[in-house]
């Protein structure tokens, strides 16, 4: 893969960054992850919208605007040579020369690379479904600051992770405040009942995959609505698929050892999946 930091272009071994940056001492930190597949953007426009977002709510600057960002993107694949890459633009609020605790001393430091892409589900999870395990763990912030901020704070999730890992599951759903499920790690979740779409409305990310969802549907004239999923309407969905942009729309078809209706991959959820792969040979959608 390859690099962007600090003004060049680097192979991502030589990618490093201090350890006094606040990205890493304190998360201090945004960014947004986009996917190159057959050399091509995918959603762009979208991604940029979130990441200079968080970079306006958290007070970061960066030298570069919107089109400034999008062409290092390119470079960095262009450069990688990867006809599909998972392509990061991240935004930390960098190291303050003085050691002060002042946010507003500190160098702001962009940074962007492409790497090959490596998708949250590999091709067999794709066709028979996840296996996934509900964790009693709870999303706190970054979604609790403000839900739209991306931010590297996964110590909820990666704690799910583990209670999914202890318990035979491939990957976790964590709950929201209320005890509803929220997201997992890196992905939000739908379940569909009766044709009717539904994902979880308050304390996730609103992930640009599940705006896609949301779009196809609108598209294919699908009900789709966010709003609370209790744990008990995702056990008894007649499917379930979770989303992200390192993945795509992927099907879950057990939870918590027990199956999802017939435990097959379902008819919307696969009408989906082929339908958001399509788009990215579609120009109006890239
Ligand atoms: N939730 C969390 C916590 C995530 O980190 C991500 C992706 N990084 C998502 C949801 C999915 O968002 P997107 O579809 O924009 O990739």
């Amino acid at each position: 893969g390859v690099a962007f930091l600090d003004g060049q272009y680097l192979p991502m071994s030589q990618a490093k960054i201090s350890v006094l940056d606040w990205g890493f001492l304190h998360s201090d930190a945004t960014y947004d992850t986009v996917h190159v597949w057959n050399g091509r953007f995918f959603r762009l426009d979208l991604h940029l919208d979130r990441f200079f977002a968080g970079l306006e709510k958290l007070r970061m600057t960066i030298p570069f605007d919107r089109e400034g960002v999008s062409e290092i993107l390119h470079n960095c694949v262009a450069l990688s040579g990867h006809r599909a890459a998972y392509v990061e633009m991240l935004c930390t609020r960098g190291a303050s020369p003085t050691f002060s605790r002042d946010p507003s001393q500190a160098v702001n430091r962009f940074m962007a690379f492409a790497v090959p892409f490596g998708s949250v589900a590999n091709a067999e999870q794709l066709r028979r479904g996840l296996r996934v395990a509900i964790s009693d763990k709870v999303r706190i912030p970054p979604a609790s600051i403000d839900p739209a901020i991306k931010n590297y704070h996964w110590l909820d999730l990666v704690r799910g992770l583990y209670d999914a890992y202890d318990r035979g599951a491939e990957t976790a759903l964590i709950l929201d405040f209320n005890g509803n499920v929220a997201e997992g790690p890196g992905f939000n979740v739908f379940c569909v009942k009766a044709g009717k779409l539904s994902t979880p409305a308050i304390g996730v990310l609103p992930g640009i995959t599940r705006r896609t969802v949301f779009d196809l549907c609108a598209e294919q004239g699908l009900a789709a609505t966010a709003a609370d999923v209790s744990v008990a309407a995702l056990r008894e969905a007649d499917e379930v698929f979770i989303t992200s942009t390192a993945g795509g729309i992927m099907p879950v078809t057990e939870i918590d050892g027990a199956r999802i209706a017939d435990g097959k991959v379902g008819p919307v959820t696969s009408r989906l999946m082929a339908l958001y792969w399509e788009k990215h040979d579609d120009p109006a959608w890239s």
